[in-house]
């Protein structure tokens, strides 16, 4: 039978009607949430990012700032921009939009954001409270929007066997940190390209999350019957026929997968739409912490 579908377009709505209802109640107080983005650059794939987010933000009745800086900017007129947004008290949250150009670093830019700001929660500070489960900090979006997803999905989680493939600091790392807080209790083993024996890894998963970046890379022998998967992976596929040139395809091989699987998200439409959803909630959570 095939996989029940877990839908993120439907539980990114219900976060961000949330995220409003919330918004409302700060208004009423006389806080109005702000969200600054940067982008630095033109490149075609942020500035559609950044136009999503800028949205969904004024669709949750919050204030949205997009500052757009030219590809040239250099380290220190960026370094400049977000200490002007960490002064300022009518941004909440500060989103410095990734890949920068060559001449910036963008660990540098990511420690001078201020913390309490950091609703990307890339911040060494964000991410050592989220390692030792201080809820003052901010996770970041992709895995706090696949702990949404298994949430509203009443997926269980208590003794599970988690199986995430991926150890980036955005995705993979944070991702096992979050399986494993008290409450959440999973047993999670993370695989990464060193990985030996990395099918026989995944098949043991009870919720096997893919954050590789490599079109279709889990296939159907590597999951266990009934598993939940949850694929992170966005990729770009050559597809003639397409319009565009290129289908958009997950880490996971959906057509096969969902054969076995017990419950699956698509690629589009699982997690990619969380997380904006939970960058929305982080900001909100900013300012509420500010609000009288
Ligand atoms: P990354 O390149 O930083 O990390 C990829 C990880 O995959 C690495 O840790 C690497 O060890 C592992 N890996 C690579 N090849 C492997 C192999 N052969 N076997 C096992 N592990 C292997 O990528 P990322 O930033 O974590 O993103 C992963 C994917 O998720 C990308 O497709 C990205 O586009 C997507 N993504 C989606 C969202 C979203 O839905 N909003 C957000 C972030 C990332």
């Amino acid at each position: 039978m095939a996989a029940e579908l877990m839908d993120g377009v439907a539980v990114a709505r219900a976060v961000r009607e949330d995220v409003a209802r919330g918004v409302a109640d700060l208004v009423a107080r006389g806080v109005t949430p702000g969200l600054a983005v940067v982008l630095v650059g033109e490149d075609p794939a942020s500035t559609v990012y950044v136009r999503n987010k800028g949205k969904a933000c004024e669709e949750a009745g919050m204030r949205s700032v997009t500052i757009r800086m030219p590809a040239t900017t250099s380290q220190g007129e960026l370094l400049a921009q977000v200490d002007a947004l960490n002064a300022d008290p009518a941004i909440h949250g500060i989103l410095v939009q990734m890949p920068l150009p060559p001449q910036c670093s963008a660990d540098e830019v990511i420690r001078r954001i201020d913390p309490a700001k950091d609703v990307d929660g890339f911040h060494p500070v964000n991410a050592g409270r989220l390692l030792i489960g201080d809820p003052d900090g901010f996770a970041p979006c992709t895995p706090a929007g696949v702990m949404e997803l298994l949430r509203r999905y009443d997926v269980p989680t208590k003794g599970a066997e988690v199986v995430v493939i991926g150890r980036s600091n955005i995705v993979g790392k944070p991702m096992g940190a979050l399986m494993i807080q008290p409450g959440v209790d999973a047993t999670v083993t993370t695989c990464h390209s060193r990985t030996r024996d990395l099918a026989g890894h995944a098949r043991r998963a009870d919720i096997l999350v893919a954050a590789i970046g490599r079109a279709r890379f889990v296939t159907a022998d590597m999951v266990k019957p009934g598993a939940t998967v949850i694929d992170v992976g966005i990729n770009r596929v050559e597809e003639p026929r397409s319009k565009t040139g290129y289908v958009l395809a997950g880490d996971v091989d959906f057509a096969a997968v969902r054969e076995v699987a017990g419950r699956i998200t698509p690629v589009p439409g699982g997690v990619g739409p969380l997380t904006i959803a939970m960058l929305l909630k982080n900001t909100l959570r900013a300012a509420s912490r500010v609000a009288p």
